[in-house]
């Protein structure tokens, strides 16, 4: 294993004590007292035990939100509120191979991926903390009879819950985090069951800069209990969420209650189309990781590869040998590419539909079983996996796996594939790959999804905004955009005789 020192030393945060939840600047036990174990995905080891929030505990938390919404956080300038989130940058980059850990030892990320995501990781809460200084209404030429000077201000929406998945757990905490702080909100952010280390090492850096009691709260806990109370909240006026589509919905529905604001990051089945002009040194890794990165737990994993049918073959079979010379194993590892899935849950679903391609007919040309020999068969591992003989109606095709496989397509003309990329009842993400600078940009224009990206994908830019179309969700985080999801529009209508 070639390891770097940084990244091999046992983190402090896991000192074999019971992890407790942020609420109101205090760490606390669940008021049930109970607790729950997490794994790593690797080797199957137990990490540490975590406070199990419920609707107590929540209940807790989103008061003294409300309290700090109310209270001394009112009274926080833009600017100091700036230099609350510039701070909580610092430390972050202090600590960001720690955190890096906290990440692959929880979920199974390989460090040496993570390592290189820290401009993004930390330059995107520092584009949320110039975000605050950037928060301007509008005035209005009143047409009233009188003197009148109307505008539209600008106001924080209130006590945020944040719901966020564990495909990316630094990355989801900081940015729901700052977001909220730059809108001028205070939050109760739930991290996933599996994966709840990061979020909760991420709340003691928000202690350490300054960050007041009761703006930042979190709660560990399971999402059927603490996040349905979260959701269902009367106190609570927005519910940021990112996660799987069938969870969404519940949000939606039990968000109904006070008629919450909401903005949903939910699933994708994106289409990623090769045209057989495309540069295709660039497409075959380009194509690969689309899908293979982060073993294809990403929600906008373009794994509907579309090719065009005149270089199918070739294009498949170079895709597949990328994915057979991945070297999958251990994240902390600097030389793994691909770690384990996150759960065992997550490798009964994946290996499902591994089976439930081949019953359908497809063929996996690398990949297509779990790996057991040796050190695999402590953790969650499946190989980078390419299916071919794919047609648009199998599950494989349809359905989101959020595993390291692609189905590959073989298509004809671009309206074609444009009508075949749109069929679906998701819109996150899209990938096109060609020379033809014209023919890029009207496959990208009809395509029907949040982002698309062009010779490119799965790049991120932190003044970009990012969202889904249809059943992918609605609402953007990133850019300007993502600032407005937090904040609230009042109309000023002043007499002025
Ligand atoms: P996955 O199925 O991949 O774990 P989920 O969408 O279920 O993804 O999980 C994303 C987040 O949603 C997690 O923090 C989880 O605890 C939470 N969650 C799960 N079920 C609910 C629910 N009924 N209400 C609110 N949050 C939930």
């Amino acid at each position: 294993m070639t390891t770097n020192p940084k990244f091999n030393a046992k983190p402090a945060f896991l000192d074999g004590s019971v992890k407790k939840m942020l609420i109101d600047g205090r760490w606390v036990e669940a008021k049930a007292g109970r607790s729950f174990e997490t794994f790593n995905p690797a080797t199957g080891e137990l990490l540490a035990r975590v406070a199990e929030g419920d609707a107590e505990d929540v209940d807790l938390a989103v008061a003294a939100a409300r309290r700090a919404f109310e209270g001394p956080w009112r009274s926080f300038k833009p600017n100091q509120r700036q230099n609350l989130i510039l701070k909580l940058a610092d430390l972050v980059s202090q600590h960001y191979e720690e955190l890096c850990v906290l990440d692959t030892l929880d979920m199974g990320m390989p460090i040496g991926r993570s390592i290189q995501n820290r401009e993004r990781v930390v330059g995107s809460v520092r584009y949320y903390a110039a975000q605050a200084m950037n928060i301007h209404g509008e005035t209005i030429e009143s047409s009233l009879d009188g003197e009148f000077f109307t505008a539209a201000l600008k106001e924080p929406i209130g006590v945020v819950g944040a719901i966020i998945p564990w495909n990316s757990p630094l990355f989801a905490t900081v940015k729901k985090i700052s977001v909220a702080l730059a809108a001028g909100c205070t939050l109760v952010l739930k991290p996933a069951e599996e994966a709840p280390l990061t979020p909760l090492r991420v709340g003691e850096l928000c202690l350490e800069a300054g960050i007041p009691p009761g703006v930042v709260n979190i709660v560990s806990g399971f999402g059927e209990t603490a996040g349905a109370r979260l959701s269902a909240h009367p106190d609570v006026d927005k519910i940021a969420f990112t996660g799987s589509h069938f969870t969404g919905q519940k949000i939606i529905r039990a968000s109904a209650v006070n008629v919450k604001k909401l903005s949903m990051e939910l699933g994708g089945k994106s289409p990623n189309i090769i045209f057989a002009d495309a540069n295709l040194d660039k497409a075959v890794p380009g194509a690969a990781m689309a899908t293979f990165n982060n073993a294809g737990q990403i929600c906008c994993a373009g794994t509907r590869m579309y090719v065009e049918r005149a270089i199918y073959d070739e294009f498949v079979a170079r895709v597949a040998e990328f994915g057979s010379k991945m070297r999958v194993g251990n994240g902390l590892d600097l030389q793994t590419q691909m770690g384990p899935l996150v759960s065992t849950e997550q490798l009964t679903r994946v290996t499902d539909y591994l089976k439930i391609g081949q019953q359908e007919g497809a063929e996996a040309v690398t990949g297509g079983q779990r790996l057991t020999e040796g050190a695999f068969g402590k953790g969650n591992f499946v190989p980078p996996t390419v299916f071919r003989n794919v047609s648009d109606n199998m599950r494989i095709a349809r359905e989101e796996i959020f595993g390291p496989v692609i189905s590959a397509i073989p298509f004809d003309t671009v309206d074609e594939v444009v009508q075949r990329a749109n069929d679906t009842p998701f819109g996150l993400g899209g990938g096109v790959w060609t020379r033809d600078v014209g023919k890029a940009h009207k496959v990208a224009r009809r395509i029907r999804s949040g982002t698309v990206w062009v010779n490119a994908y799965n790049v991120m830019d932190p003044s970009v905004p990012f969202g889904g179309y249809k059943m992918s969700g609605f609402g953007r985080e990133g850019g300007v955009h993502h600032v407005d999801e937090y904040l609230q529009t009042k109309a000023l209508i002043l007499n002025t005789d």
